[in-house]
């Protein structure tokens, strides 16, 4: 029996984790489960799996979730701390699917309790990303990468002979705007950019799939966890989502990881580990998918692309100002105060004013992640529509 605990049990990874944990109560108990503020469905799959604690991030939320709770004996907590309090439960596996950076100290607390953490919540990494594989070092803590590629690339990569791989290759979706021109990409609408073609994902990484600043955390978060010089890392726009990565050795073979474009395959990928356990997921139907397609990225129109890459060479600070400014832009993007493309100008923009010393340590981090989201926040109003 593997205990579990899933932060941003509401969202959309967290759905899909949930899913899988759900199928097989001889198998997984849960110990906690958390959301910002969404009390309903927070409270249903507490109840559903008889979690001991459910704990909401917005402490406003906190009194709807003790009435939603009221006669069980499930444990409802509120605010940063009670984040914290479901971080550390001792699971034995925690899912990391909070958005943003706001899942950083969650991933940390869930770390110091020395367990297998599994991060779909890729904005920590790329922030904080030596700051978090020293702290799993020193706490005995395993990280798992549910996110498709790193998942992909995690099953192909052999780690006792790093020097033998060549190249890791991401594969991109492109994302929904992978055909329009510039021009078209200046006026798309909140929701043609939370249409994914291929994944049913949250608003913010829909959207950051569109503008493929996603390929470019990621790309970051490739950096952090194989040990791989990060220029021999590549992507390859795939239009499919078949393969959803693949690793390239030294003597011309390259493996790839291929299955649905539907996260519980990468997530039950971690939840067995080392074993596998079976999902939903019909065999992929080669014959009916019959082709499968690859193309370079557009650097024109994807600026993102190159913003990581160059925030990832110089490293520092600059993948933590990246992420907070391209965080910041998003959901000015998604409340319909900017336009698209300024979402990549105002990254580049603060990347430009904002360029403190190296941040080694959380607290560093977070004031880095705090003050850059001002830098960029400032920009926002300037750019307002
Ligand atoms: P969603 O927006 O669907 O869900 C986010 C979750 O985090 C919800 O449970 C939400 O609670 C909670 N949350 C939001 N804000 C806060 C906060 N300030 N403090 C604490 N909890 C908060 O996101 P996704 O599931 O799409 O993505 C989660 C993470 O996984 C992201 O980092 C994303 O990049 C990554 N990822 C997602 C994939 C996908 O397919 N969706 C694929 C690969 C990686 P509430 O519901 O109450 O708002």
């Amino acid at each position: 029996m593997k205990t579990v605990t899933i932060l941003g049990a509401t969202g959309s990874v967290g759905t899909s984790t949930l899913d899988l944990v759900e199928r097989e109560p001889d198998r997984f108990r849960v110990v906690a489960l958390t959301a910002n503020c969404d009390v309903d469905r927070l409270a249903a799959a507490a109840i559903r799996t008889r979690a001991q604690i459910a704990a909401v991030a917005d402490e406003k939320c906190l009194p709807a979730l003790l009435d939603a709770l009221a006669g069980t004996d499930i444990r409802a907590v509120g605010g940063a701390s009670g984040i914290d309090e479901a971080a550390r439960s001792g699971a034995d596996w925690t899912m990391a699917a909070i958005v943003g950076c706001a899942g950083l100290e969650p991933v940390m607390a869930a770390i110091e309790g020395g367990c297998t953490v599994v991060l779909a919540n890729k904005e920590p990494l790329v922030s904080a990303g030596r700051v978090i594989l020293d702290a799993a070092a020193r706490h005995g803590a395993t990280l798992l990468p549910a996110d498709s590629e790193h998942n992909a690339v995690f099953q192909c990569f052999d780690f006792a002979r790093p020097d033998r791989v060549r190249r890791i290759v991401l594969t991109a979706s492109g994302g929904p705007f992978r055909d329009f021109t510039l021009e078209q990409m200046a006026h798309v609408t909140v929701a043609e950019a939370v249409a994914h073609p291929n994944w049913s994902m949250g608003a913010k990484i829909s959207v950051d799939s569109a503008s493929m600043m996603n390929k470019g955390l990621e790309l970051i978060e490739a950096a952090r966890l194989f040990p791989v010089p990060h220029e021999r890392i590549e992507i390859v726009v795939h239009r499919q989502s078949i393969i959803h990565s693949m690793v390239d050795h030294v003597d011309g073979s390259m493996l790839a990881q291929l299955g649905q474009s539907d996260m519980r395959v990468p997530i039950a990928h971690t939840l067995a580990w080392p074993d596998r356990m079976a999902t939903p997921m019909a065999p992929l139907d080669l014959a009916a998918i019959g082709r499968l397609d690859f193309e370079a990225i557009d650097p024109v129109r994807f600026p993102a692309i190159r913003l990581a890459r160059e925030a990832l060479d110089a490293d520092g600070a600059r993948p933590a100002i990246l992420n907070a400014a391209n965080e910041i832009a998003v959901a000015a993007f998604l409340a319909g105060r900017i336009r698209f493309l300024e979402i990549a100008a105002i990254v580049e923009d603060t990347l430009e004013r904002y360029d403190p010393p190296p941040a080694d340590t959380l607290a560093a981090v977070i004031a880095v992640d705090a003050e850059a989201r001002q830098v960029a926040g400032a920009r926002v109003k300037d750019k307002a529509v």
